[in-house]
């Protein structure tokens, strides 16, 4: 039988999620968002030694890097997840909710805010947008700015560039297969590191020129 993607997540399928999401949070292993942020400043930093230096180019192929290793994940999850697929970009907010208890558990909450999503029409540049806050950065928190790495050199690049790209990427396979013509870009808006009160990025719907 063919999996066909609804307009819209029915009734049904959105029970299925909020029972669902118990099991799968207490199922595979926890992600501790710690250990993550140590993971991925070692992985910089390292990167950075052999860049001589080079913390933007550091940050940037890292995120290649992190990028192709999500993307296989993605590959294998899909025939799992796909029941949450749907074209409406308003089933999102409640598909990101779902994500993020299977990932981080009932406490999710202290870490994000309850993702908006924005229509078009309401945008000042025309373009759909998912907002999401986070009072803390889950790449930055532990790194103190100018001594552990320095914002300054990271050129265009933030450092919340590894979780975003990665983000847009899955995001952009997702609208691919239920067959929007969306291109996604993700932009980390604010971040502790650069002296922010709290962590912000901001989904953009690009519609696909034809
Ligand atoms: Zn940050």
């Amino acid at each position: 039988m063919k999996f066909t993607v609804p307009e819209k997540l029915n009734v049904f399928r959105k029970l299925l999620a909020r029972l669902g999401k118990f099991y799968y949070w207490r199922k595979p292993k926890k992600i501790n968002l710690w250990l993550l942020s140590s993971m991925a400043y070692g992985v910089t930093k390292k990167y950075e030694e052999i860049f001589k230096g080079a913390t933007g180019k550091a940050v940037d192929t890292f995120t290649q890097h992190f990028v192709n290793g999500a993307k296989a994940i993605m590959f294998q999850m899909q025939d799992r997840i796909k029941i949450l697929y749907s074209q409406s970009l308003e089933d999102l907010e409640f598909v990101a909710s779902i994500a993020l208890y299977v990932i981080l558990g009932p406490n999710w909450k202290k870490f994000f805010s309850q993702p908006v999503f924005i229509p078009a029409d309401r945008t000042d540049n025309g373009i759909a947008q998912f907002r999401i806050k986070f009072p803390i950065c889950a790449l930055c928190a532990g790194i103190k700015p100018g001594i552990d790495l320095d914002p300054q050199k990271m050129e265009e690049y933030s450092y919340g560039e590894l979780l975003a790209a990665a983000l847009a990427h899955l995001l952009q396979m997702v609208q691919d297969y239920v067959g929007n013509d969306y291109n996604i870009e993700i932009k980390e808006t604010k971040c502790k590191l650069r002296g922010d009160s709290h962590g912000e990025a901001v989904m953009f719907f690009h519609p696909k020129k034809n």
